[in-house]
């Protein structure tokens, strides 16, 4: 019979955070470290929203772009606020930032495009940019730079295909965060080369240390030629509601709106009037911050005792990314036999892009309880193998 799938979907990989999760299905006495999402559920509240949403008729397909109320909060939400986005024209709800994400690659790339993306990285980006034809390229990242993606290393790698620069501020996998003259000289590069930046900002509200972050399309000259994401999943603990955003030029935004009307009709209703309602109560964020501001300094000290690890102090996100080649095995070798002998789940950092070898990537977003035995277990596995 025919192969029916197209050659970009039958190359699709099973990402290597999911391959790891398959392997501890039906297992008992596991912490679960891989995961990318907050611990808390969505606060009480913010579901009571969207009960009574339902109650008061929102059962009904939404606008594609929206709610105008929504976008109309989503334009004042911190730190982005400073651009004044007009929520009639320059802001869209979508399904999740994967959603924003993939409605801007399908909206802007044509086969052959290259996106410029950094190493170690979120793994989503290589599919969303190969499935509409684009071509993901790798810039490195150091450890030694904090993981921070500087102006100097993408120069080397733009060509006359390159298109987009993906800035993902605080960083997945390493927790890093890029500070204004960071951002400053990777906007000089892409005014200089006529480049669009996808500012991937799912984390800006989980950054720790009362550091200050800003937005790269709040830098001269930047706002036209950026698009900002966002969504709720990391910062209200509402990653299974989908809804998130995207931001920026008016003309972008309003045809991958209609992309969106096409592909999904729009984000659901009720869902939609719960985020509004989460973006009136910031002292939850808050409360949530403060939380993994504990466990991050927790597993940040735990992990720095045991021999072998070094790190970098976690600034924002929800992952420590410790360097563990000085135990000299792989990672991959690393995770499964801890896996195996301890039952703790990290992920290799290989998973995350070739910088990333040589590293693990352990989530925080755990209860301390977990945290705690977990980093005994990875104690006592260092100290009786290697
Ligand atoms: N961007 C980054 C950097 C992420 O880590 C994630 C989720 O892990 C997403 C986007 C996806 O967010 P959402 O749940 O809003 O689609």
């Amino acid at each position: 019979m025919k192969q029916f799938l197209n050659d970009r979907t039958a190359n699709l990989q099973q990402g290597a955070i999911r391959a790891m999760f398959d392997r501890i299905y039906g297992r008992d006495n596991i912490i679960n470290l891989g995961v990318g999402e907050p611990d808390f559920y969505t606060p009480i509240e913010i579901i009571e929203a969207d009960y009574v949403a339902l109650k008061k008729g929102f059962t009904h397909y939404p606008p594609n772009a929206g709610h105008l109320d929504l976008r109309d909060a989503v334009s004042r939400a911190p730190i982005t606020d400073i651009l004044h986005y007009d929520p009639a024209s320059e802001i869209i709800i979508t399904a999740g930032a994967m959603g924003a994400l993939s409605l801007i690659f399908l909206g802007t790339l044509v086969p052959g495009d290259e996106v410029i993306v950094p190493d170690p990285t979120w793994l989503n980006y290589y599919g969303l940019i190969t499935l509409p034809g684009g071509v993901p390229v790798s810039v490195p990242t150091y450890s030694e730079n904090g993981f921070k993606m500087k102006a100097k290393e993408i120069e080397e790698y733009i060509t006359d295909r390159t298109k987009i620069i993906i800035v993902n501020n605080p960083s997945n996998p390493t927790g890093a965060v890029l500070d204004e003259e960071d951002l400053i000289g990777i906007a000089e590069i892409a005014k200089k080369h006529d480049l669009l930046v996808v500012s991937d900002e799912v984390y800006n509200m989980l950054i720790y240390d009362n550091l200050r972050i800003t937005t790269i399309a709040a830098i001269d000259g930047m706002r036209e030629r950026t698009v900002v994401v966002n969504s709720f999943s990391k910062t209200f603990a509402m990653t299974g509601w989908r809804v998130g955003y995207a931001m920026g030029p008016a003309i972008i935004i309003g045809q991958i709106a209609k992309i969106l009307e096409n592909l999904y009709t729009g984000v659901t209703s009720s869902g939609q009037q719960a985020a509004k309602f989460a973006l009136s109560r910031l002292d939850l964020v808050d409360d949530m911050r403060r939380t993994y501001q504990r466990k991050r300094n927790i597993l940040y000290e735990g992990l720095s005792e045991i021999r072998g690890f070094s790190l970098n102090k976690p600034l924002g996100a929800l992952y420590a990314f410790p360097d563990i080649s000085a135990l000299g095995i792989s990672e991959d070798e690393f995770c499964l036999d801890l896996l195996e002998k301890k039952g703790v789940v990290c992920i290799p950092g290989g998973a995350f892009g070739s910088c990333g070898k040589g590293h693990i990537r352990l989530s925080f977003a755990n209860s301390i309880e977990n945290l705690n035995r977990a980093l005994e277990k990875i104690y006592a596995y260092v100290e009786s193998s290697y």
